[in-house]
C-alpha cells in the first residue's frame, strides 16, 4: 500500500484542468439536419438578400400608400382591385393609382405598390372594388427584400454554438451543410479483474461494469464521441496494451485502479507512459482521481475512482467541464434550487463534499448512501457543496441544490 502523500483542493484541480484544456481544431462538415447542438467552425455568411424579394407580411391589400392618405373610417377610399397574389406567385400586373392587388402573407409585392393595407381595415366593395378604411404610411406591413439579412452579411461566426435560431438563419440564407468542430472522442476504459460486461455471466467475485455506461452517458450528453472499450485487466500489459490502443482519441478516461491499493497500476501506467498533473483531490467522493498528459502529444487522461457514485459524480464536476471546453461547448449553465435540508448532514473536515440529495416537498432530503453505490446518484436529484471547512448543515437549513 502506498498512501496518498498529498491531495490538492478542488479549486486547485479546476485550475490545473483548465489549464490543460486545448480546444479541439479538428472540424468536419455535416448536413444542417445534423447540426444542432455543434460549434460552427466557419463564419457563416449569406450570398443572397433574405427575403429575396419584398413580400406582404400580412393578408390584405397591395396599395399606392398616396392613393389612401384621405381615408378614414368615416370615409373610406375605393380602389379596383386588379389582381390576385399567393405566396409562391411572381406578379405580372403594375399597380397603377387607384388600383389594388389582393395579397396573401408572403406573396410578393407588386411593382407600383408600396404599401399593404391589411384585411380588417378594409371591405370587399362589389366583385372588384374595396374600400379602405384607414390612411396606409408609405412601406407599412411589407418586408424588404433583404430586410431580415443582406447578402454579405455573416448570421453566425465561428465558435458560436449552433442553438435552433441559428440553424434557423443557415436555413434561411440556403445553405444545407455546415462546418463544425469534430466532437472529442473519449476512449472509455474500466479496469480490474473483477468488472464484467452486463450480458455477460457473473462469476465469484465479479461485478457488472457500471462506469463505462455512466461515462458514456455524461461524454456523449456534453458534446463528446464516447468510444467504451472492454474492461482491461489489473496488470501492467493488460493496462499497457490499452492505452497504446487509445492513441486515437482526443480524451482518455480510465476507471478504477487509481487508489493506493497495491494492485492500483493507474500511477505506475502514468508515470511509465506521461507526467501526472494531479492524483488525490481533497473532494469527497473521488478523492483518488487523477489527471495526467500521456506520451509526447501529451493527451488529456483522466484516471477516475472504480468506485461508480465517486467516478460520476467526478465527472460531473471534473470532466465534464474539461470536455465541453475541448468541445468549444459553452459552460452548462448550472439549474440550482433553494430549498431547506430535510435532515441533518455530517459531513468529512477537510474534503469539500459533493453530497447527493433528492428533492422531497420541497426539501433536499439526503440521498448519499456511499461512494460504491451507484444508487446514491440513481436516487438523487442533485447536489449540494458542502465546504471543506464546514462540518454540518443542520435540518431547516437554505441550501442550493445543483440539479443534474
Ligand atoms: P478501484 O478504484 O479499482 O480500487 O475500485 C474501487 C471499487 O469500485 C471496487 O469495489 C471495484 O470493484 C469497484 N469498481 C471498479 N470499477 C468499476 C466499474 N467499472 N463498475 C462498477 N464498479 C467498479
Ligand atoms: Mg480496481
Amino acid at each position: 500500500m502506498r498512501p496518498f502523500t498529498s491531495t490538492i483542493s478542488f479549486d486547485e484541480a479546476r485550475r490545473r484542468l483548465d489549464a490543460a484544456v486545448v480546444p479541439i481544431a479538428r472540424t468536419e462538415r455535416v448536413a444542417l439536419g445534423a447540426a444542432p447542438g455543434r460549434v460552427a467552425a466557419e463564419d457563416i455568411s449569406s450570398s443572397i438578400d433574405v427575403p429575396p424579394f419584398s413580400r406582404s407580411a400580412m393578408d390584405g391589400y397591395a396599395v399606392i400608400a398616396a392613393d389612401t392618405s384621405q381615408a378614414s373610417a368615416g370615409s373610406p377610399v375605393r380602389l379596383r382591385i386588379v389582381d390576385r397574389l399567393y405566396s409562391g406567385q411572381a406578379p405580372a400586373i403594375t399597380i397603377g393609382s387607384g388600383a389594388c392587388a389582393e395579397i396573401a402573407t408572403g406573396a410578393p409585392l407588386p411593382a407600383g405598390a408600396d404599401a399593404v393595407v391589411m384585411v380588417e381595415q378594409t371591405t370587399k366593395d362589389g366583385t372588384d372594388g374595396v374600400l379602405v378604411a384607414a390612411a396606409a404610411t408609405e412601406g407599412q406591413n411589407i418586408g424588404r427584400r433583404g430586410g431580415d439579412v443582406s447578402a454579405g452579411t455573416t448570421v453566425v461566426r465561428r465558435g458560436e454554438l449552433l442553438n435552433p435560431g441559428r440553424i434557423g438563419a443557415i436555413a434561411a440564407i440556403g445553405r444545407q451543410d455546415v462546418d463544425v468542430y469534430a466532437r472529442p472522442r473519449v476512449a472509455i476504459l474500466s479496469t480490474g479483474n473483477e468488472v464484467v460486461e452486463p450480458g455477460r455471466p457473473l462469476g465469484p467475485g465479479q461485478i457488472f461494469d457500471v462506469n463505462r455506461f455512466t461515462l458514456s452517458a455524461i461524454v456523449e450528453s456534453n458534446g463528446g464521441l464516447a468510444d467504451a472499450r472492454p474492461p482491461a485487466e489489473d496488470t501492467v500489459a493488460s493496462l499497457g496494451g490499452a492505452l497504446e490502443a487509445c492513441s486515437g482519441a482526443d480524451i482518455i478516461v480510465f476507471s478504477g485502479g487509481s487508489s493506493v491499493g497495491e494492485r492500483d497500476l493507474i500511477v505506475d501506467l502514468v508515470a511509465a507512459k506521461g507526467e501526472m498533473i494531479f492524483h488525490g483531490i481533497a473532494v469527497k467522493p473521488g478523492k483518488p482521481t487523477a489527471f495526467a498528459h500521456i506520451g509526447v502529444s501529451r493527451m488529456p487522461f483522466f484516471g477516475m475512482p472504480g468506485n461508480p457514485t465517486s467516478c460520476l459524480s467526478n465527472a460531473y464536476v471534473l470532466l465534464v467541464p474539461f470536455l465541453r471546453a475541448v468541445a468549444r461547448l459553452p459552460e452548462l449553465p448550472a439549474r440550482t434550487l433553494r430549498v431547506p435540508l430535510g435532515r441533518r448532514i455530517v459531513s468529512p473536515a477537510g474534503r469539500l463534499q459533493f453530497y447527493a440529495v433528492r428533492i422531497e416537498n420541497g426539501a433536499a432530503m439526503p440521498a448519499f448512501k456511499g461512494s460504491g453505490d451507484i444508487t446514491s446518484l440513481s436516487q438523487a436529484d442533485g447536489y449540494i457543496q458542502i465546504p471543506a471547512d464546514q462540518s454540518i448543515v443542520e435540518e431547516r437549513e437554505f441550501v442550493n441544490v445543483t440539479l443534474f
